[in-house]
């Protein structure tokens, strides 16, 4: 871990370490959910739903990585199991049992919604503080901006086929 580059974090780093390995959890369990989602999901627009499912589900586990490695940088030890995934996660996990393509689009944007207030969160507890860490929580948030509105993007589409 570099040294220097810890000692310029204004706030308690197990703290921030602890934070980050919360959003680690958060990012798995979105990685499944929606890898899950594009396994099972039935219905309307079926292809290009499935390709907007397996899309997020590559940046959840990018997303993981990015989180990993911050907390490897930091001295800290990522979340080392699934069954930690569930104690310490924020917005949990939503298993897609019902495979009707609105139902899990729906399920994937409360996820989104979720995620977005907790970058939302950590951004404004790491400003002025740890401008590394602040930095990737921001292009996180960007991500899940746009997993939301591509999301609600399709439920819209979805409803102008319904009226023709
Ligand atoms: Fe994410
Ligand atoms: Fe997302
Ligand atoms: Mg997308």
């Amino acid at each position: 871990m570099g040294t220097k580059g810890n000692e310029i974090i204004g706030m308690d780093v197990s703290k921030l370490v602890t934070e980050l390995n919360k959003a680690l959890a958060d990012e798995w369990l979105a990685y499944y959910q929606y890898w899950l989602g594009a396994k099972v999901v039935k219905g309307q627009m079926r292809e290009a739903v499935t390709a907007e499912l397996i899309e997020h589900a590559d940046d959840e586990l990018r997303h993981a990585g990015m989180l990993a490695d911050r907390i490897t940088q930091l001295g800290g030890t990522p979340v080392l199991t699934p069954e930690e995934w569930y104690k310490v996660t924020n917005c949990g996990y939503d298993a897609p049992s019902d495979p009707h393509v609105r139902k899990i689009v729906e399920q994937n944007i409360a996820g989104e919604r979720c995620a977005i207030e907790v970058y939302q969160k950590l951004s404004t507890m790491l400003k002025d503080k740890d401008p590394i860490t602040y930095n990737m929580a921001l292009e996180i948030l960007a991500d899940e901006v746009e997993h939301e509105d591509d999301l609600e993007a399709i439920l819209e589409d979805m409803d102008l086929v319904k009226k023709g």
